[in-house]
């Protein structure tokens, strides 16, 4: 890869290809795949990793807002997308560009069908989401029998898929509470094929579901984080590769004398003479001030430069006092060679937290051999 001269992400879209080819390795070949790609696709671009992975034979898409839904349409994804986060408000646009919404509660499934009926659809596709355990969105069992009655009184809609999501599929010694949900889901999703009398799609798992609980692969699976480059992981990890770089440049090296600070607020007061190399990359940018004061780090010429002092908007400061480097060489925040989910684990968060907040103002660049 080309070095870098100023802040860019790059996407890798071969090691999308390969970590798709590693997830789907892990179900049965009649198991199908959906892709998540809310949030940009996880802070990638929604729309050039959904053309991928169209061509590559993904069943489905998933986003979690309407409107992410509609980017993809504008840019003529055919694929069936699944809304997992509708609102009433949407539900035009839904039917409009048709998408196709997780019906999570009562008053979801009562203003969708009303809306559907109003608008003359038949068999709308629809996806019924049930908590078995995140108490987040999703049914409870208890609502099985007034679902199965709400739904023989109308024609306009039609269950294309019944799902769930795991609270802990990544977290091995909740393993139990896992196989519990899993149990819950399976018996619900009986029951109501039973009432229902055809058989929707039936899905449950996440990136590390599929990994770790291949009971609960059903007829889909639903994979995010895994087909950026993470398993959660250090075993899969090494089956994975990360698909963004995010990386920058040395704008400009200061010789910072003892007792001389650096940044703002004096965050760090230099006890003996420090380099400190300026990056044209701040929180603006998607690094949160948490990363300051040593916290966080760049990496340049494989060497670890910690951040010095507070975080500014569109800058950092490192340390590069024991790095052989000068102004325009290139710095990597995270990518293959620098890990993100360490560098989020210096400050207690996780890689989908670090790549999804990349801002928009970052340059995407895509690669592809
Ligand atoms: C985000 C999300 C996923 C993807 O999870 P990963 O851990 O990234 O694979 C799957 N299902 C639902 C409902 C989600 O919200």
């Amino acid at each position: 890869m080309p070095k870098a001269t100023e802040t860019l992400l790059e996407i890798d879209l071969n090691a999308l290809n390969s970590n798709y080819k590693y997830i789907t390795s892990k179900i049965a070949p009649s198991t199908k795949m959906l892709a998540v790609v809310k949030a940009y696709a996880y802070g990638n671009d929604a729309v050039i990793v959904a053309k991928e992975l169209e061509t590559l034979g993904v069943s489905y898409f998933a986003v979690a807002y309407t409107n992410e839904g509609e980017t993809l349409r504008n840019a003529s994804i055919k694929t069936p997308i699944l809304v997992l986060h509708p609102l009433p408000v949407n539900f035009e646009t839904i039917v409009n560009r048709c998408l196709e919404p997780s019906i999570y509660s009562r008053k979801t499934l009562k203003e969708f069908i009303e809306f559907a009926e109003n608008h003359n659809q038949s068999n709308y596709p629809i996806h019924l989401k049930f908590n078995t355990g995140l108490n987040r969105l999703g049914f409870n069992h208890n609502d099985l029998l007034w679902i199965a009655e709400t739904l023989s009184n109308t024609k306009s809609v039609k269950v294309k898929s019944i799902f769930s999501h795991l609270a802990a599929s990544e977290d091995l010694k909740l393993k139990e509470f896992t196989q519990g949900q899993i149990k819950d889901f399976r018996e619900i999703s009986e029951e109501l094929i039973a009432k229902l009398g055809y058989k929707p799609l039936l899905h449950c798992a996440n990136t590390s579901g599929i990994i770790n609980y291949p009971e609960a692969h059903f007829n889909m699976v639903r994979s995010g984080i895994g087909l950026y480059g993470f398993g959660n992981d250090p075993e899969e990890n090494k089956h994975l590769k990360p698909v963004a770089t995010l990386k920058t440049v040395i704008s400009q090296i200061h010789v910072v004398q003892k007792n001389q600070s650096v940044g703002y607020n004096r965050g760090f007061i230099a006890e003996t003479v420090t380099r400190s190399a300026t990056l044209p990359i701040g929180h603006a940018d998607g690094i949160p001030r948490s990363y300051g004061k040593g916290k966080g780090w760049v990496t340049i010429a494989g060497k670890k430069a910690p951040i010095l002092g507070n975080v500014c908007m569109d800058m950092i400061m490192v340390d590069v006092t024991n790095i052989t480097c000068e102004e325009g060489d290139e710095a990597i925040i995270f990518g293959p060679s620098a890990s993100a989910e360490d560098l989020a684990a210096s400050i207690n968060t996780i890689s989908y937290e670090l790549i999804t907040a990349i801002s928009q103002r970052v340059k995407r660049v895509i690669r592809k051999n």
